[in-house]
Parts: structure tokens; C-alpha cells; sequence
């Protein structure tokens, strides 16, 4: 019987310790799913041994292709370069570091083969493998990334879902250099359904996420998806204006009548460092979509494909 085939997506940064006990837990997974698989595992400029280790693992299955970026390019783009690549009838990006249960595929898959959803979400029920820290500000994250972007991104789902073929060809249109995952996933819509899980701890090795890292990648993902917070600057700089208006009506009125008054310093400073702060903060965050702006005209390549292991010899992204 023929099968849909399924391509599961897979960044690596730095995961040499784990793959083995990766790709056993993956295998045995997908061995009951009635799919047709493929592995690709794209090698994000890793320092330790992550490509040869993928390497000998592609010799051994050949659902399994490997692609090996130039340098570390980052999660985004590597999953780009994997998404590219896909064949499937529906792609699964999943982490190296199981914190993605794979036991879950056969589920997703379920879902999918009824025809009723494009789009099937792997949700964590919980966060309990997460420092309260984390907790708190990611569901921040979310509240205000809804809030703002046109389009919306369910809480606690990361890459982990499944997308058909429909879904995948829409993202693809979606050309822009500077690429959060998460809000161009969730772009094109499409009919959707969630299944909830536990999110277990890293298997082994650390995340490669720190709070700062984190903290810019939200940056990136909220001016990406929204234009509202230079828009806060035409509201505020409008009331702004209008209170400074009154207060120069109050400033005529009370020289005429009651003559002029000459001490003042304490609220002219007040006022001059108000202003010089709001402007110097919507500056910079002016400067936010200046350099994306900039990042997309110089229309450099999102990332560079080194070498490629399992893919069929005429096959591009
Ligand atoms: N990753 C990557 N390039 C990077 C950083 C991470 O390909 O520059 C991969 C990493 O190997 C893993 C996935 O992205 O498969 C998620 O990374 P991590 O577990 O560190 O993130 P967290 O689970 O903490 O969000
Ligand atoms: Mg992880």
C-alpha cells in the first residue's frame, strides 16, 4: 500500500551527545505510523561531532539525509534549509533533544489522515521542566505578541506540529531574511486541531537558548509580525503634543493675568528629560524596523548549504 510520506525535520546545534538515544526513540516511534518517513537532519554549523555522527547514521538508514550548513546560521534558519528540502506530504519539525516526544507522532498523524486539519499543534499541557522565570515570561510573550500581530500564535507550541503539504507551500512564499519560525508557521491558517503533552526535560546537553537570546528572538518576532509599536510612538507623541498645547494656553493665560513667572526650573526639566527619553527609546525602536528593513534589502541568502548527504543527486531546496 502506498503511504503518504512524512518528513521529519530535525536542526542540530551541538547535539552529538544525544543522537544515538535520538534517532533510536524517533525510529521505534514512527515504526507504527502508517507512514512512508524521512529524516532530514540539518547540521547548523555544529562544533563537535553532530555531522559525523549524522553522517553514520545516513549510511546506515537511508530514510535518514543530512544536510550541513557553512556555519552555525541559528534554529530558524536551519529549520528554513530543512523546510526547503522536504518532500513530504506533511512536515514534523522536531527537537534533537527529545524534549519533543516522538511517541506523539503516531497521534499527530491520526489527526491528520482524517482530512479534517492541515495543522495539528503539539501543545505543553504543562511547563513544569521550566524555571518559574521561563514560565512567566514566555506567557507574557504570547499575551503581548497576540495582542499586537495581526496573526495569532497559540501558546506553549513550539516548532513541534504537523503541517500538510498546503500549509508548507504557503510558508514558502513567505520570503523575508529574518525568520520567526513560530509566527510564519502559523501564517497561512489552515483548518487546526491540538493535542497536549508533557514537555520533558533536555535528554541530555543544555538548551541553547539564555535569557538574552531569548529576549531578542521576541524582539525579532513581535516587529516581524507587527508595526503597533512605532505606532505607539504617533499616539504618544499626539498626546504629548496636545497636553503641551494646553499647558501653553494655561502658561498665556496666567502671564496676563498674574504677570510673568520666572521660576521653573524643576518642571522644564521635568518635561525636557520626559521628552528626550521617549524619543531616544522610539528612536531606537525605529531603528529596530530600519535594520530589519535593511537586512531584507541587502537580500542575502538565509543560509548556505555546505553538503548534503541521502538526498537524491539532482534534488534542491
Ligand atoms: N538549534 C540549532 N541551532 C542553534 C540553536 C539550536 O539548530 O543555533 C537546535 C538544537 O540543536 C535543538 C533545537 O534547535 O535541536 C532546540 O534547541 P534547544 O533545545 O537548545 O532550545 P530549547 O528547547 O531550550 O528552546
Ligand atoms: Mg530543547
Amino acid at each position: 500500500m502506498n503511504h503518504p510520506l512524512l518528513s521529519i525535520l530535525t536542526p542540530m546545534y551541538n547535539e552529538s551527545g544525544g543522537i544515538d538515544h535520538f534517532f533510536q526513540t524517533l525510529e521505534q516511534a514512527l515504526e507504527d505510523v502508517p507512514v512512508d518517513y524521512e529524516i532530514i537532519c540539518v547540521d547548523d554549523g555544529s562544533a563537535d561531532d553532530t555531522l559525523q555522527q549524522l553522517r553514520n547514521h545516513a549510511d546506515r538508514n537511508p530514510r535518514i539525509k543530512v544536510l550541513a550548513l557553512t556555519r552555525n546560521f541559528g534554529k530558524e534558519a536551519a529549520m528554513t534549509a530543512a523546510l526547503d528540502f522536504a518532500r513530504g506530504d506533511a512536515v514534523l519539525p522536531i527537537d534533537a533533544d527529545l524534549q519533543d516526544p516522538p511517541e506523539l507522532i503516531g497521534q499527530m498523524v491520526d489527526q491528520w489522515l482524517t482530512g479534517k486539519y492541515e495543522v495539528v499543534y503539539a501543545k505543553r499541557a504543562s511547563r513544569k521542566a521550566d524555571s518559574l522565570m521561563k514560565r512567566k515570561t514566555a506567557q507574557w510573550f504570547y499575551r503581548l505578541f497576540n495582542k499586537m500581530s495581526e496573526i495569532h500564535i497559540p501558546e506553549n507550541v513550539g516548532d513541534f506540529r504537523l503541517m500538510d503539504r498546503k500549509a508548507v507551500d504557503a510558508i514558502k512564499l513567505l520570503p523575508e531574511k529574518d525568520r520567526f519560525m513560530k509566527g510564519l508557521f502559523c501564517w497561512p491558517g489552515f483548518r487546526h486541531t491540538v493535542i497536549e503533552f508533557d514537555r520533558q526535560e533536555r535528554a541530555q546537553g543544555e538548551s541553547k537558548f539564555n535569557y538574552w537570546r531569548l529576549w531578542n528572538f521576541a524582539l525579532s518576532g513581535i516587529t516581524s509580525f507587527s508595526t503597533f509599536p512605532i505606532r505607539v510612538g504617533t499616539y504618544l507623541g499626539l498626546i504629548v503634543s496636545f497636553c503641551a498645547f494646553v499647558f501653553a494656553v494655561v502658561v498665556i493665560i496666567k502671564t496676563l493675568t498674574t504677570g510673568v513667572d520666572v521660576p521653573g526650573y524643576a518642571s522644564t526639566m521635568v518635561v525636557i528629560l520626559f521628552l528626550g527619553g521617549i524619543q531616544l527609546f522610539f528612536l531606537g525602536l525605529l531603528g529596530e524596523y530600519v535594520g530589519r528593513i535593511y537586512k531584507e534589502v541587502k537580500n542575502r541568502p538565509i543560509y548556505l548549504v555546505a553538503a548534503k548527504w541521502g538526498f537524491d543527486d539532482d534534488q534542491t531546496a
